[in-house]
C-alpha cells in the first residue's frame, strides 16, 4: 500500500483524492490517510501530491516510517 507522510499534516491538498481510481483516500483531522486494504498500488497519488507526501510503504523515508502504522491505526481504531 501507499502511505501519506508528515508533509500532508495541516496541508490536506487533496489532489491525491481526485486522482485515486478507487477512492481509498480518506480525510482525517490534520492529514489524509490511504486505506491499506483498498489501495491497489497504482501510484497515481504519488505524483499528484504537491507536498511529495506519498510513498510506497517500503520506500517511506526512515524518519517517516511511523506513518505506516499510524495509517493502519486510523482505519482500525475507528
Ligand atoms: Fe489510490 Fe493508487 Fe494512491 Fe493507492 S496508489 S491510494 S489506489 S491513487
Amino acid at each position: 500500500t501507499y502511505v501519506i507522510t508528515s508533509s500532508c499534516i495541516d496541508v490536506l491538498d487533496k489532489g491525491c483524492m481526485d486522482v485515486c481510481p478507487v477512492d481509498c483516500i480518506y480525510e482525517g483531522e490534520r492529514k489524509l490517510y490511504i486505506h491499506p486494504d483498498e489501495c491497489i498500488d497504482c501510484g497515481a497519488c504519488e505524483s499528484a501530491c504537491p507536498q511529495t507526501a506519498i510513498a510506497y510503504e517500503d520506500s517511506v523515508e526512515p524518519g517517516e516510517v511511523h506513518h505506516v502504522e499510524d495509517n493502519k491505526a486510523f482505519f482500525w481504531s475507528v
